[in-house]
């Protein structure tokens, strides 16, 4: 254990600064105890320095368990600082002397439990109402910072002078909420409490239900179950329906508030800060309720039968201290410490029920105060703890709910001051001393009585402490076991756990896989389209500049035939003259030959003919020649205009048959052009086709190959993952098996450890308990009937 955790031990400087470092018995004087709880007493005092009356807290840290006790007095006094509230008790610190924390606090004229007790009645509604009304802005502060009392109820709400209302007593109370301890006390304990024994969790709205319990112990006394025992109580707190107020005196606001807090369902009840809107609070009350209550208390304290209430007394205290009083002090002598015997007697029931606490760390202890129990056994247990009221009597029992039925379970117990056991046994000897004996018989078959009864108590005391401790140890086992399952299903969860995100992870990948094919065939058919479109494109370009280039030849072939015609025109005449010329040499030349002929056949005749006839011959002969030479003339201009004429029609037949032969041509050449293009576009169309249909092929390919991938991926994964859980139940089925043969081992049946359902494990304990206290009640009360039926006859 750490050395912070020893008792008393102030090494850690955060634990030591908790406490001022005077002697607290040089500090404060006229100590007078005014209270007890579960650690022991509390005092009036004053303080020498400042004159001022505080209330002095003594928790003692030494004896059994002084680990733990020391360790609650440093969460309370770590509470009470941080708190600060009108509504809660003010803290002023705490001294340490002789292993006793002295906790300082403002002084309280007393709690609303000792108005009732005070009073023997229940209070007003509207002083019910302005008492609740402070208890519920005290517990709005505490639930507003996330704390939790848990252990509201009358003996911790206090009254001062002026007639605030304070919260105290926070040493049950917790530092977070939500919580999970086993805390408070029974019978005002919430159902989420009780069940949060089984891994429950709770929070403020347990302190609401208190304060509907503390409504009701205002308005009727008692709490609700009271006259149970505190193990029943719980029991039937836990199963059964909530509380109501008994009277029809109460208003319905009244009734309505009650009903609230008391909701079973923790989200049904409101929280502080919604019933502080109750119309039963917030109501038009007098403002000097609570100091007309006080003042009617005080009165009340004065006139009380001076032997039986002398307790009461402190109700007085401070204004004996403050000013002279109407009551003079009836030797109200001041002891001082722990352990000490005062002279103020205590016969009401001052004492408050102790509240319990279950904390995981204080588990291992927790078994041994069992043992603890039964080895402190004495006559004085009787006077202990557990109070029955019957009329105006009072009977202590043993604590038997001390006996929680749980394993983890840990009772404050209380630890009774030396003066308190002795003057309860005082008094019982003074009332024995008091009554006469006319029956002797009588009070021999009474101590008989009592002997058979001690006698058989201590039996059934040992039974039950044997019954107890195997009961314990089953508990323990079954707890183990319980834990063994959790730790179990733990490692489940986290294998499953660890399973599933492989699994998550794989499917992220998978789907990138996937997207990332996605967007390859994506990217992969739109560059092919690109290509495509600027291949046709191209193409296109290259076509129509063919064109362009062809028919520009076309024109210029054209240009260049008609250019060749305008020259030939153009030399046509020169040709002419020279052929003209040809056909006039020619017709020269004939003329030529013609007069030779003429001229010898002139001679011929001139020679053969007489030349008497010469001169008709010749006559003849030269009109023979004229004629002859007409006809040469006239075949020559003839002949000149028919070459003239065919000449310049063969030009235009000949141009034309030229121009018609290139057009030809040049179309047949366009035409071939245009075959060609379109020749190469259908084999690009169809080339584009084939390129489509290949990536389609390579894409889907692609994909069938991932998908396969993906597919056998899982199969390994799930394979893997049905191999792990079932190595994983395996192994924890022969944990459990081991487990089990362990508990055979040692005794325990499987059935008993593995059968009962988990919240059951009250009920055996409730029986067995209620059992051997009813019985402890019913011969006790025997023996008191006895008693009194005496004590009547006495007086
Ligand atoms: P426990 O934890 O044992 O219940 P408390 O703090 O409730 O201890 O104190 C026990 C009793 O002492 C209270 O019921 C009350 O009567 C009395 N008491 C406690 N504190 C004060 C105080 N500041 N002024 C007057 N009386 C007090
Ligand atoms: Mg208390």
């Amino acid at each position: 254990m750490p050395s912070t955790s020893r008792a008393g031990s102030l090494k850690d400087p955060e634990i030591a600064d908790l406490f001022f470092r005077e002697d607290p018995e040089k500090l404060f004087t006229d100590l007078r105890e005014i209270g007890h709880g579960s650690f022991g007493a509390v005092y009036f005092a004053r303080d020498v320095r400042t004159a001022e009356v505080v209330a002095i807290k003594k928790m003692s840290y030494s004896g059994k368990q002084s680990n733990e006790k020391w360790q609650d007095i440093i969460k309370e006094v770590k509470f009470l600082q941080r708190i600060q509230h009108p509504n809660s008790i003010e803290y002023k610190g705490c001294y340490l002397r002789e292993h006793t924390a002295w906790l300082v606090m403002e002084y309280c004229l007393g709690s609303a439990s000792d108005l009732l007790e005070v009073h023997k009645k229940p209070l007003q509604e509207i002083e019910i109402a302005a008492v609740t009304h402070g208890a519920l802005q005290g517990l709005a502060y505490l639930h507003s910072h996330n704390m939790i009392h848990r252990d509201i109820k009358a003996g911790n709400i206090l009254l001062t002078e002026p007639g605030r209302v304070k919260l105290a007593d926070f040493g049950s109370a917790s530092i977070a909420s939500p919580a999970n301890s086993f805390v408070g006390t029974p019978y005002w304990m919430a159902p989420e409490v009780i069940l949060a024994m089984d891994e429950g969790q709770y929070d403020g709205k347990v302190d609401i239900w208190s304060l509907g319990i503390t409504c009701i112990e205002l308005a009727e006394r008692k709490p609700p179950l009271f006259n149970m025992n505190a193990m029943s109580a719980l029991y039937h707190i836990a199963q059964n329906e909530s509380p109501t107020l008994q009277s029809s005196e109460w208003t319905d606001y009244f009734r309505n508030f009650v009903d609230s807090c008391l909701q079973k369902i923790p989200q049904d009840r409101p929280h502080s800060e919604d019933l502080l809107q109750h119309a039963f609070v917030l109501r038009e009350r007098p403002e000097s309720v609570l100091i007309d209550l006080i003042l009617r208390t005080k009165d009340a304290v004065r006139e009380l039968d001076n032997l039986q209430y002398r307790k009461m007394k402190k109700i007085l205290f401070q204004e004996a201290h403050n000013g002279p009083t109407t009551e003079t002090q009836e030797g109200d002598e001041p002891e001082h410490g722990p352990g000490h015997t005062g002279t103020v007697s205590s016969v009401g029931s001052n004492q408050s029920i102790p509240s319990m606490s279950i904390s995981a760390s204080s588990q291992s202890s927790s078994v041994n105060s069992i043992p603890d129990a039964a080895d402190d056994k004495s006559d004085h247990d009787l006077e202990k703890d557990h109070t029955v009221m019957s009329n105006s009597s009072v009977i202590h029992l043993k604590p038997v709910h001390t006996f929680m039925p749980s394993c983890i379970t840990q009772i404050r117990e209380e630890q009774m001051s030396g003066y308190k056991k002795h003057s309860k046994r005082k008094s019982l000897v003074e009332l024995n001393e008091n009554q006469s004996t006319p029956k002797k018989e009588k009070q021999e078959w009474l101590l008989k009585q009592k002997e058979n009864f001690q006698h058989y108590q201590a039996e059934e005391e040992a039974n039950l402490l044997r019954r107890q401790r195997q009961y314990l140890e089953l508990e323990c086992r079954r707890f183990k076991r319980r834990i063994l399952i959790a730790k179990h299903n733990v490692e489940q969860d986290l294998v499953r756990e660890e399973l599933n995100k492989r699994q998550t992870q794989k499917d992220l990948e998978h789907a990138m896989l996937l997207r990332h094919h996605e967007s390859m065939q994506e990217l992969e058919v739109r560059q092919l389209g690109t290509i495509q479109k600027m291949r046709t494109e191209l193409i296109r370009l290259q076509h129509q500049t063919e064109l362009t280039n062809q028919l520009e030849y076309n024109k210029r072939r054209e240009r260049e035939l008609r250019r060749k015609h305008v020259m030939e025109v153009r030399q046509q005449p020169k040709s002419l003259k020279s052929k003209e010329l040809q056909i006039k040499k020619q017709f020269q030349d004939t003329c030529k030959i013609q007069t030779r002929q003429y001229k010898a056949l002139r001679n011929h005749l001139l020679e053969t003919t007489p030349k008497s006839d010469h001169k008709a011959v010749l006559k003849r002969l030269k009109e023979e020649q004229t004629r002859k030479l007409a006809i040469l003339a006239e075949q020559y201009d003839h002949s000149i205009n028919d070459m003239l004429s065919t000449q310049a029609l063969r030009l235009d037949e000949a141009q034309e048959a030229e121009c018609q032969v290139l057009k030809m041509q040049l179309q047949q050449e366009l035409e071939l052009l245009n075959a060609y293009q379109s020749k190469i576009k259908m084999q690009t169309d169809a080339q584009h086709d084939r390129e489509r249909k290949e990536l389609e092929q390579r894409v889907s390919l692609r994909r069938a190959l991932l998908e396969q991938k993906i597919e056998e991926e899982m199969v390994t994964l799930q394979n893997e993952r049905s191999e792990r859980i079932r190595s994983l139940l395996e192994k924890q089925a022969r944990e459990i098996e081991a487990f089990d043969s362990e508990s055979m081992r040692l005794g325990f049946s499987n059935m008993v450890l593995s059968s009962l359902p988990k919240k059951d494990f009250i009920s055996p304990a409730i029986t067995l308990i209620q059992r051997i206290s009813l019985s402890i009640v019913l011969s006790l009360l025997l023996a008191f009937l006895a008693f009194k039926g005496m004590n009547y006859h006495i007086h």
